[in-house]
C-alpha cells in the first residue's frame, strides 16, 4: 500500500515530545520558553546536488541535516530545544525514509531536541530544518564581541570534510583509512553544542565553521571591527597520513574547506587556563591558533611569519 503524506508524517516524523510541548499533529506547535532566556532561532537547508550527492546514505543525511542546525546553536552558546522539518521528497520510499529518520532522531536524542512540526511535500529532495534554542538573556556568543588582543581558538582540526568532497568528485584519490576519516567528518559531523554552552562568559565571540576557516573567521573580524591573524603552524591537523597532509590541496582545505562544523572562538588571554581546563574536561583538542588586533581582514602567517597569499578563503554559493 502506498504511503500517503499523513501516514508518512506519523510513521517517520512523529515522536513523543516533552509534556510541556504540543508537537506534531495540530496546525502549529506550542512551546514555552524558559524564564530569563532568549530564543535563538536558525535555519539551514540541504539541497541534493548542491549540499550533498544524490546517492548519499539517508541515515547520514538525516544526521547531517540536524547537525548543521545544532552547530549554529553551538556557535551561539544556545541550548537547542525544538526543531521543525520541511522536506520535499521525490517519492514516499520507506527504504529511504526509515534510515533518514533514524539518523535524524539519533542526533536529536543525543541532544534532547524535539521535532515539533514541519511540512511535507513531493518534489526534488530538499531538507530544511529550523531550530529553536534558548540562551541566558544577554549572554549569547555573537560574532561581534571579539576584542583587540583576544586569542583565537579552534575546537578541532579543519580540512578533512573538504578532502572527502574532493575525493567524491574524483579530484584526488584517498586511501581507505584516510577516506574513512574524511568521510566521517563530512557525513557525521559532531556539533559542538556542549562546548558552546560552556563558552558562555568565557569566549568573547564565536562562529561555527561551515564555509571554511578563513571565510568564517572573517565574519568575526568584520562584525567585531578587527583584524584576525592565524598562524599556519598552530592550526590543528586532522589524523591523516603524511602523504595526504603534504598535498597542496590539503592546505587549501585546511584554510578554506567547508563542512567541518568545528567552533572558532575568541577569548581574552586571561582565559587561557580556563579554556585549557575545558579542553581536558570535554576531551576536545581546543587549540590556540591566532589573535585579534586593530585593523581588518584575516591573514595567515607561514612558518617564518610571512603572510600567505590566499587564493580561496571559503565556499560562497554565488561567487
Ligand atoms: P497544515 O495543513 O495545517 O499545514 P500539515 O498537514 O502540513 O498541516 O501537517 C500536519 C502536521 O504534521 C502539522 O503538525 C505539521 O507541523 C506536521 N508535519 C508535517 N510535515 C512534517 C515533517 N516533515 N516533520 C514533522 N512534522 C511534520
Ligand atoms: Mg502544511
Amino acid at each position: 500500500m502506498a504511503l500517503d503524506e499523513f501516514d508518512l508524517i506519523r510513521r517517520y516524523f512523529t515522536r513523543a515530545t516533552p509534556a510541556a510541548v504540543l508537537g506534531v499533529g495540530d496546525d502549529a506547535a506550542l512551546v514555552a520558553p524558559s524564564a530569563g532566556r532568549q530564543l535563538a532561532i536558525s535555519a539551514d537547508m540541504l539541497l541534493e546536488g548542491r549540499h550533498f550527492f544524490a546517492d548519499t546514505d539517508p541515515y547520514a543525511l538525516g544526521w547531517k541535516a540536524l547537525a548543521v542546525n545544532l552547530s549554529d546553536m553551538a556557535a551561539m552558546g544556545a541550548q537547542p530545544r525544538w526543531f521543525t522539518l520541511c522536506i520535499a521528497l521525490p517519492k514516499a520510499d520507506p527504504a529511504w525514509l526509515a534510515p533518514f529518520s533514524e539518523g535524524l532522531f539519533a542526533l536529536a536524542d543525543q541532544y534532547g531536541v524535539a521535532l515539533i512540526g514541519g511540512d511535507t511535500t513531493a518534489g526534488p529532495l530538499n531538507i530544511a530544518i529550523q531550530i529553536i534554542g534558548e540562551v541566558e538573556a544577554g549572554l549569547a556568543l555573537r560574532r561581534d564581541g571579539a576584542q583587540a588582543g583576544d586569542d583565537i581558538w579552534l575546537s578541532g582540526p579543519t580540512g578533512a570534510a573538504a578532502m572527502a568532497v574532493r575525493h567524491r568528485y574524483g579530484r584526488l584519490q584517498l586511501a581507505d583509512a584516510d577516506l574513512a576519516y574524511c568521510a566521517a567528518r563530512l557525513d557525521r559531523p559532531q556539533p559542538r553544542v556542549t562546548l558552546g554552552r560552556r563558552l558562555l562568559g568565557l569566549a568573547s565571540a564565536a562562529i561555527d565553521i561551515s564555509d571554511g576557516l578563513v571565510a568564517d573567521l572573517a565574519h568575526i573580524a568584520r562584525r567585531s571591527g578587527l583584524a584576525a591573524t592565524l598562524n599556519l603552524l598552530d592550526l590543528p591537523q586532522p589524523a591523516l597520513s603524511d602523504e595526504v597532509l603534504a598535498l597542496p590541496d590539503f592546505d587549501v582545505c585546511l584554510l578554506a574547506g567547508g563542512d567541518d562544523y568545528e567552533l572558532c572562538f575568541t577569548a581574552a588571554p586571561a582565559q587561557r587556563a580556563a579554556v585549557q581546563a575545558l579542553a581536558s574536561e570535554l576531551k576536545l583538542p581546543l587549540c590556540r591558533v591566532g589573535s585579534m588586533a586593530a585593523g581588518q581582514g584575516v591573514q595567515v602567517l607561514d612558518a617564518v611569519g610571512q603572510p600567505l597569499a590566499l587564493a580561496q578563503t571559503g565556499f560562497n554559493h554565488f561567487a
